[in-house]
């Protein structure tokens, strides 16, 4: 319990700052608590002695009204202090979560599903910020309480002060067996809780899935089975505490009863005066009221152990080097020397040299899966190289920070994603602090500003998450706005294609026409024009540059290339990485 507790306050950070200052007030909360007894003891004493009067009324009155005033104002400010750090702690977790996920290389991504992440920072860090505090925070009070009513106890009575302590003991005993079994139940509640998340969210993303393929029964099934398995799991844990707490609770009442039989037992064989006797037997009922509402808490905190686990493990996983220099590249030259790549144990990039000189065009071509996006993100640090290395005017992009280098980046990809916000924000994300002219000139250039005009509320209409609001084509379009709002001197650019109607289209080549304009261009080309008009073409096949030249180089060569635009002629659209271009 101890340790749960020095672990809290270690996870808590700067915030412990505010737990301490609570337990400090819940001190004195407990000695407010403790002032009953001699409040009692005033009157006790009078009317055995029969000296009460007047005076003795109202100082016993005096010390009971400071007794509950004191109480009352410690108890608000305490719970004050505990609420902010709870909401703090969490708060500032999930900012740090954050920012780290950003410098995560993105093979945690495939390791870790979304759920993870996702219940890691809901239903995880609202762990911390409401139970962990309650939690927390009662069972030190109850035990500081406790305490002080005992040290108060013991100056009127060792013996009783004594029994009092060993209550105290034996709880603390049964306690540690709870929380033993704790250990092996509360990892099944927090596996549980990930599992829900991970299911609901697996079925919501993939509703479209399930409705086109008629498959709600089976979907509906898995997250059925996640909910029925949450509850079992906390039925399981209920049932392994409950005992433990009744027979904690009455051990407790065990001890309060001894109290009172062994107060009159003294008092009989006149080793105890009747005012400590009585004074004794009221205290029975009070001194252990408090660890006992603490103790049903107590199970929790096993679970509030692995809640700081779980967070703590994001914190672990190796992030990409970050201790790398703000560095302005002297030129955008971009160079692979033997670049190694894999996911997991699958070689996908296998010594890649390749050289692409500022202000060049270079088109990427090549049959599907042959690591053609891989190489691309490669580029813009998404993975690091396994061996060799990729420079970006002559450093290592190792060398940078991953804020400095992708300044130099704008990366347009199929599969665009658009955030639930404005269309002025999502634009706004290549350059926060544009303006709004400057928004509706990139618009304008990216051919977007006619549709996004004609919207019910303009630049301010809110697209759903993901975009889900937008055809294909559009959201290309806005995700260009934004490289172009960007500005960087090195363009990635997944030519798009597929999907693409043939107005769509036609703009798409005109918004893209404008961004790519005087700039470093490396293009995972579908269009055959696209491809002629490079400075270089690089085919990669299963991992490996297998030729390198400008068109009409290759097509002199014969091979692979020379293949793909024969094909092309035979048929009446061309394909290059799996996609058809109509011509
Ligand atoms: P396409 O033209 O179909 O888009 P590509 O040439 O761009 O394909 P990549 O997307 O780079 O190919 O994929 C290369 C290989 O790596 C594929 O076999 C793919 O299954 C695998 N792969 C891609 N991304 C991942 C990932 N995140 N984790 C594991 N394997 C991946």
């Amino acid at each position: 319990m101890i340790g749960i507790f020095r672990k809290f306050f270690r996870f808590a950070g700067k915030q412990a700052k505010l737990f301490y200052q609570s337990l400090v007030i819940s001190l004195f909360h407990a000695i407010f608590e403790a002032l009953r007894i001699p409040a009692i003891a005033v009157v006790l004493g009078a009317l055995l002695n029969g000296t009460m009067t007047y005076k003795t009324v109202l100082t016993s009155l005096g010390i009971m009204l400071v007794s509950i005033a004191g109480c009352t104002i410690t108890r608000a400010s305490m719970t004050m202090k505990q609420t902010k750090g709870g909401y703090r702690v969490a708060t500032n977790k999930r900012i740090e979560i954050g920012e780290r996920l950003r410098y995560m290389p993105m093979g945690y991504f495939n390791d870790n599903s979304l759920g993870y992440i996702t219940s890691v920072t809901t239903n995880t860090a609202e762990n911390l910020q409401d139970v962990a505090t309650r939690v927390i925070m009662l069972t030190t009070q109850g035990i500081l309480t406790t305490a002080m009513i005992t040290l108060a106890v013991l100056i009127y009575d060792w013996r009783i002060g004594l029994l009092i302590t060993a209550g105290i003991a034996a709880f603390f005993g049964i306690n540690a067996l709870m929380q033993n079994k704790s250990r092996k139940v509360s990892p099944l509640k927090t596996e549980a809780d990930s599992h829900l998340v991970e299911a609901a969210l697996e079925y919501i993303q993939g509703i479209a899935v399930v409705r086109s393929c008629n498959l709600d029964q089976g979907a509906n099934k898995t997250v059925d089975k996640a909910i029925l398995q949450n509850e079992n799991i906390n039925f399981k844990l209920e049932k392994t505490f409950v005992p433990f707490m009744c027979v904690q609770s009455l051990v407790l009442k065990f001890f309060g009863l001894a109290m009172i039989l062994l107060s009159i037992i003294f008092y009989f064989n006149g080793t105890m005066a009747l005012m400590n006797c009585l004074l004794l037997v009221i205290t029975s009922f009070m001194v252990y009221s408090q660890l006992d509402s603490a103790g049903n808490y107590s199970a929790l905190l096993r679970v509030l152990d692995l809640s700081m686990d779980k967070i703590n493990e994001v914190f672990e996983t190796p992030v990409m080097d970050i201790g790398g220099k703000d560095i302005r590249p002297e030129s955008r030259d971009l160079a692979g020397k033997d670049v190694d790549f894999s996911y997991q144990e699958r070689k996908t990039i296998d010594k890649a040299n390749f050289a692409i000189p500022e202000g060049t065009t270079t088109a990427i071509v090549g049959p599907s899966g042959g690591g053609k996006t891989t190489l691309c993100r490669l580029l813009a640090r998404f993975w690091d190289v396994d061996s060799g290395s990729i420079t970006l005017g002559d450093r290592d992009v190792r060398e940078y920070t991953l804020d400095s280098l992708l300044e130099n980046f704008s990366m347009v990809f199929q599969n665009v994603y658009l955030f639930n916000d404005t269309i002025a924000n999502n634009i706004k994300f290549g350059k926060p602090d544009a303006d709004d002219d400057e928004v509706r000139e990139a618009a304008r250039r990216a051919c977007c500003h006619d549709f996004i005009a004609a919207l019910p509320e303009g630049y301010n209409t809110v697209i759903g998450e993901g975009g889900a609001t937008l055809s294909g084509g559009e959201k290309q379009r806005v995700s260009i706005a934004r490289a172009l709002l960007k500005d960087a001197p090195v363009i990635i650019l997944d030519e798009a294609t597929a999907n693409v109607d043939p107005e769509n289209e036609a703009l798409l080549q005109e918004a893209i026409a404008e961004l790519t304009r005087n700039k470093t261009i490396i293009m995972i080309a579908h269009r055959l024009k696209t491809v002629q008009h490079a400075n270089q073409i690089l085919v990669l096949d299963r991992g490996r540059i297998t030729q390198r030249g400008t068109h009409d180089e290759l097509m002199k060569a014969g091979g692979l290339y020379a293949d793909f635009i024969t094909m092309r002629e035979k048929s009446i659209g061309w394909k290059l990485g799996g996609r058809e271009e109509k011509t």
